[in-house]
C-alpha cells in the first residue's frame, strides 16, 4: 500500500477535488492523505462559493503530513492564487516527494474560475518545473501557451512546447477534441499518443481530478511513466462509463473497489 497525498480544493458535493482524490486513492489500494487549499461549496450543477486557504494553513498540513509520515507520490490540483502556488512550490522542494502530479486546474466544467486568472504565471513558473508530470487539457494548455489548439498536430506541439516550461513531461488531455479520446504524451524524447474510445455520458464531474490522482497512484509503484497513464485512463474510463446519476446537474464517477 502506498502513501498518496492530495494538495487540492475541497468539493462538499464528493464529485470532484480532494474528495475525488481521496476516493481514487483509496479504489487504487493506496492510503490517502490530503491538503486543502481551498473549499469550494458546489454541486453537479456548479459553483457558489469558494474560500481560499490561508498560505501558512496550507504550509502547516504540508508540514505535518511529511515530517511523521512517508509520501510516495503527490497530485497537486486547485491552488487558487499566486501565494498558494508560492507556497506548495517551497514546501515540495524542501520535503522533496519522489513523484509529483500537477493538475494545472483552471475552470470548472459549469464555467467557474478555481485559478485566479493572474496566478496563472505563478504556474507556470513555480510549479510546472517541479512535476514529474503536468496533465492540462486542451483549454488549459491554450491558456498555459497563449493560443489556440484544435488539432492532434497542434497538441504534439503543445506538449513539447509545455515540456520547455520545465515539467520532466507533459501530457495534453484531448477529451475536448471530437473524435476518439487521443492524449499527447512527451517526456523530452519521444511523443506518444494514447487513445482510448470515446464513451458519451453525462455523468463526468471530477473526470480531471480522478485521471491525475490515478496517474500519481500507480507512478507511485510503477516506473514506466506510459504504463501507469494507460493503467489511469483505464481506470477514469471504466469510472465514467459507470458515471453516477446523482443530483440535477453533471453527476460524478464511480469510484469501483
Ligand atoms: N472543484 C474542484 C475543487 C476541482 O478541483 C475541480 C477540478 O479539478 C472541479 C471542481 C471541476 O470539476 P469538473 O470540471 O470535472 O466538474
Amino acid at each position: 500500500m502506498k502513501h498518496l497525498l492530495t494538495i487540492a480544493g475541497s468539493d462538499c458535493s464528493g464529485g470532484a477535488g480532494i474528495q475525488a482524490d481521496l476516493k481514487t486513492f483509496s479504489a487504487l489500494g493506496n492510503y490517502g492523505m490530503s491538503v486543502i487549499t481551498a473549499i469550494t461549496a458546489q454541486n453537479t450543477l456548479g459553483v457558489d462559493a469558494v474560500v481560499e486557504i490561508d498560505k501558512a494553513m496550507v504550509k502547516a498540513q504540508i508540514d505535518a503530513i511529511f515530517k511523521d509520515i512517508t509520501v510516495d507520490a503527490v497530485k497537486v490540483g486547485m491552488v487558487s492564487n499566486s501565494e498558494i502556488i508560492q507556497q506548495i512550490t517551497s514546501s515540495l522542494l524542501e520535503w522533496k516527494p519522489p513523484v509529483i502530479v500537477i493538475d494545472p486546474v483552471m475552470v470548472s466544467k459549469s464555467g467557474h474560475h478555481l485559478l485566479q486568472p493572474e496566478a496563472k504565471n505563478a504556474l507556470i513558473k513555480n510549479l510546472l518545473p517541479i512535476a514529474t508530470i503536468v496533465t492540462p487539457n486542451i483549454p488549459e494548455a491554450e491558456v498555459i501557451l497563449d493560443r489556440k489548439i484544435t488539432t492532434i498536430e497542434a497538441m504534439e506541439r503543445a506538449a513539447m512546447d509545455i515540456y520547455r516550461l520545465g515539467p520532466k513531461s507533459v501530457l495534453v488531455k484531448g477529451g475536448h477534441l471530437s473524435g476518439d479520446a487521443v492524449d499527447v504524451f512527451f517526456d523530452g524524447v519521444v511523443i506518444t499518443k494514447l487513445s482510448s474510445p470515446r464513451i458519451q455520458k453525462k455523468n463526468t464531474h471530477g473526470t480531471g481530478c480522478t485521471l491525475s490522482s490515478a496517474i500519481a497512484s500507480y507512478l507511485a509503484s510503477e516506473e514506466d511513466i506510459i504504463l501507469a497513464i494507460s493503467k489511469a485512463k483505464e481506470y477514469v474510463t471504466k469510472a465514467i462509463d459507470c458515471g453516477l446519476e446523482i443530483g440535477k446537474g453533471v453527476g460524478p464517477l464511480h469510484h469501483f473497489h
